[in-house]
C-alpha cells in the first residue's frame, strides 16, 4: 500500500458504503454508483472544469462528449454557458481543421478522404466514458473485496444482481478463483429468481389467472430482466440528476 495507509484504508470504507448503499436500492449496483459518478462527474465539468487547461485539452481529443454524455449537458444545472465556451472552442477547432484540409487540395478523390480522415481523427475517448470506466473498476473491485459478505451475497443473489457487462468486468477483476465462484453462484441464484418470476408475469397475463394478481417482483420482472441484460438505463441520468444544489459560479471567459 502506498504513503497514506489510513487514507486509503478510509477510502475503501467509503467505497464499500456506498456499494452496501447501491445493493439495498436493488438492480445492478454498479451501473447505479457510476450512473451517479458521472452524474457527479458532468456537474462538476460545468461549475469548475469548463476553463481547466487539462480538461480542454482531453475535449479537443475527443471532439467533446460521445452522444450519450453530450446530450446529458442540457439536463444539467445552468449548462448554457459552460457548454457554450467549451463548444465554441470544438467548432473553431473543426472550421480550423476544414481549413486546413480546403487549403490541401489533393488532386484525386481517395487522397482528399484520406487527408479528411487524417485531420478529423484519432479520436480519443470522451472523459466522461473514461472516468465511468475508471469508477466501474473501483466499484467491481470492492464488491469483490466484500463478495464473502453475507449482506452483499443476500443483495447479489436476490433484488440486486450484476448486469451482463459489469459481471463479465467482475470476473476479469476476480483475485481469485474461490471469489469468482461465489459470484457466480450468486448470480445464477438471481437469474433463476428473475426467471421464475418472468414466467409468472407471462402466465398471469393469460386472463384465465389474472384474477391471481401480480407480486411487485413479478411487475417490475420484466423491466428488470432488461436491465440484466443492456444494464441500467443511462438515460435516467437526465431525469434524476443526483446532486446537491450549489451556489452558481460563472465561468470566466479563457
Ligand atoms: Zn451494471
Ligand atoms: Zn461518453
Amino acid at each position: 500500500m502506498r504513503g497514506d495507509a489510513h487514507g486509503g484504508a478510509r477510502r475503501d470504507d467509503l467505497v464499500f458504503a456506498r456499494v452496501r448503499e447501491a445493493l439495498a436500492s436493488g438492480g445492478c449496483p454498479v451501473c447505479r454508483l457510476v450512473t451517479h459518478a458521472v452524474q457527479r462527474f458532468l456537474d462538476n465539468f460545468l461549475y469548475e472544469r469548463v476553463n481547466d487547461p487539462e480538461m480542454r485539452d482531453e475535449l479537443r481529443a475527443s471532439w467533446g462528449f460521445c452522444p450519450e454524455h453530450a446530450w446529458a449537458l442540457p439536463a444539467q444545472r445552468n449548462p448554457v454557458l459552460g457548454v457554450a465556451i467549451v463548444y465554441r472552442d470544438l467548432v473553431g477547432a473543426l472550421r480550423d481543421r476544414l481549413d486546413a484540409a480546403l487549403r490541401s487540395r489533393p488532386g484525386r478523390r481517395r487522397a482528399a478522404e484520406s487527408a479528411l480522415h487524417l485531420l478529423l481523427g484519432p479520436v480519443a475517448p470522451c472523459p466522461a466514458c473514461l472516468h465511468r470506466q475508471r469508477m466501474e473498476e473501483v466499484y467491481v473491485a470492492s464488491l469483490l473485496e466484500h463478495s464473502a459478505d453475507p449482506h452483499v451475497r443476500q443483495a447479489l443473489a436476490g433484488p440486486a444482481p450484476l448486469c451482463l457487462h459489469h459481471l463479465v468486468l467482475a470476473a476479469s477483476l476476480a483475485k481469485s478463483a474461490e471469489q469468482l465462484k461465489r459470484l457466480l453462484e450468486d448470480q445464477r441464484q438471481a437469474l433463476a429468481r428473475l426467471e421464475a418470476d418472468l414466467s409468472e408475469l407471462v402466465r398471469k397475463h393469460d386472463y384465465r389467472f389474472r384474477h391471481e394478481g401480480l407480486t411487485l417482483e413479478q411487475g417490475v420482472s420484466w423491466t428488470r430482466a432488461l436491465e440484466v441484460l443492456a444494464g441500467r438505463d443511462p438515460n435516467e441520468i437526465r431525469a434524476a440528476p443526483d446532486v446537491r444544489p450549489r451556489p452558481i459560479r460563472s465561468p470566466t471567459r479563457p
